[in-house]
């Protein structure tokens, strides 16, 4: 063999997608993300996420999951954890006693949560009081234009769907100081140039007639009393989430990216849900999709990963066959499905370029994530890493290696920890992101389309 021949053999190569994309692929890329950005503009919270899921579910035969009933190959059920998680299975054609094969992916994304008691007056403008959800850099948020969304639960048991500056309708916004005054401002750090505190949604400023103190706030209160029917007592008992205001769209004259809030981690997500209604038949084993909530804040709680209402779900599915639920556990394969950080050739300085995922480079593998020293990681085996090479190649799937930055740099984390430390084989994997956790966005749809690819093959195998 002469030199060229022996680094084929030898050497690694990695190619970017598109040298490796066919025409008919690239058609169907080309759709699976339309469908994505539509599924984006209207899933804007983890709530909105799982009732648009329940959607396309059902109209693909999916029926809800109640305990005891008899399942058989090939059917298709979910479970609607609280309205802010979903559990979805196809019935395998083998038994559960040879495990399943997850897709673990979350749906809620960094955003602005209201306070119990966020509406006040000052200065004659209304406002909203935030407490924001996850790892945003604040000064993201201020001078942009945002949506409320969420539920207020009445005391009378009722809840109440709030989407405040969907389509035509006003939007809210949090100021920022002008330049012109900003001289103090700028000399402080990036972190600490707008606070937790200042993060207040203005909402309004035309006064109510008459002599009452507050008058701005109150003619707000009354707005959203004759608009959803609840007061100001009620906020107590709400998730309002303040988000966006843009809807996804295209980047680049090329139209290969996609612009957008919350690709984190819903481009997972949706391709977790999606694999998984386009299974034309009853797969080997029995697939199981997850999509969580509250990843970003820890996986924490009763909709979080870590809940025991994914094990009672499989418990419950297992108990149906006679079939002992550890046993089943212990044969069963994770995808954990996350983004991941994308070089970005504007900022080297934190990225390691051998080892981290790059656009257009298909979805990336992350072996292990955390921060300092893997810390808090579930750091996949080699064997587990070896089954997915085999399982994407085998599919066709472009896929890279991921590294979230340089070993100093930071780090993250995700919902596989919370799989491995159940017993079950996971490994993370995900689409690249540049901006991760900005207001906006962005991903190749390569990496989309690869990522959507990978988790069918994953459900198939
Ligand atoms: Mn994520
Ligand atoms: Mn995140």
């Amino acid at each position: 063999m002469d030199a060229k021949q022996w680094k084929e053999k030898l050497l690694r190569e990695p190619k970017n997608g598109y040298d490796r994309l066919g025409a008919e692929e690239r058609e169907a890329m080309t759709a699976y993300c339309e469908d994505y950005k539509a599924f984006l503009d209207v899933g804007k919270t983890e709530r909105e996420c799982v009732t648009e899921g329940i959607r396309l579910a059902e109209a693909r035969g999916f029926r809800p999951y109640k305990r005891g009933m008899e399942l058989k190959s090939g059917d298709k059920v979910y479970v609607n954890n609280r309205g802010k998680m979903l559990l979805l299975a196809v019935i395998g054609r083998k038994g559960l006693a040879e495990g399943v094969q997850i897709a673990a992916a979350h749906i809620d994304s960094p955003r602005l949560d209201l306070k119990p008691n966020p509406l006040y007056e000052d200065s004659e403008l209304a406002y909203l009081k935030t407490h924001y959800y996850g790892g945003i850099r604040k000064y993201q948020w201020v001078a942009i234009p945002l949506e409320l969304r969420g539920v207020v639960a009445l005391a009378d048991g009722s809840t109440v769907r709030v989407a405040i500056g969907e389509g035509d309708e006003p939007k809210l916004v949090i100021s920022d100081l002008l330049p012109h005054l900003g001289a103090e401002q700028n000399k402080k750090t990036l972190a600490e140039g707008i606070t937790g505190e200042q993060l207040n949604l203005l909402i309004g400023s035309e006064p109510m007639e008459g002599e009452e103190k507050d008058r701005v706030k109150l003619a707000v209160m009354k707005l959203l009393y004759e608009k959803y029917g609840f007061t100001e007592e009620d906020f107590i008992s709400a998730e309002l989430e303040a988000v966006p205001a843009a809807n996804a769209t295209d980047i680049g004259l090329d139209r290969s990216m996609i612009g957008a809030y919350g690709h984190d981690d819903r481009v997972c997500g949706y391709a977790a849900l999606r694999a998984m209604l386009d299974l034309e038949e009853a797969p080997e084993r029995t697939a199981v999709c997850i999509l969580a909530d509250k990843e970003e804040i820890g996986s924490t709680g009763v909709t979080g990963m870590k809940t025991r209402a994914f094990d009672t779900f499989i418990e419950d599915l297992c108990e149906d066959q006679g079939v002992a639920a550890r046993a089943c556990i212990e044969r069963s394969f994770c995808l954990s499905t996350d983004v991941t950080a994308a070089f970005d050739p504007s900022f080297p300085e934190v990225f390691e370029k051998r080892n981290g995922a790059r656009l257009n480079y298909g979805i990336g593998l992350c072996k292990y994530t955390g921060s300092r020293g893997k810390g808090g990681a579930s750091d996949a085996s080699a064997e587990v890493v070896a089954r997915a090479r085999r399982l994407l190649d085998r599919d066709g799937v472009i896929w890279q290696m991921a590294e979230l930055g340089k070993v100093d740099a930071g780090g993250g984390g995700t919902v596989a920890a919370f799989m491995a430390d159940r017993n079950i084989d996971t490994l993370d994997a995900g689409v690249p992101v540049l901006a991760m956790h900005a207001p906006f966005e962005v991903v190749a749809k390569l990496d989309c389309y690869m990522t959507y690819k990978a988790i069918k093959a994953v459900y198939k195998d």
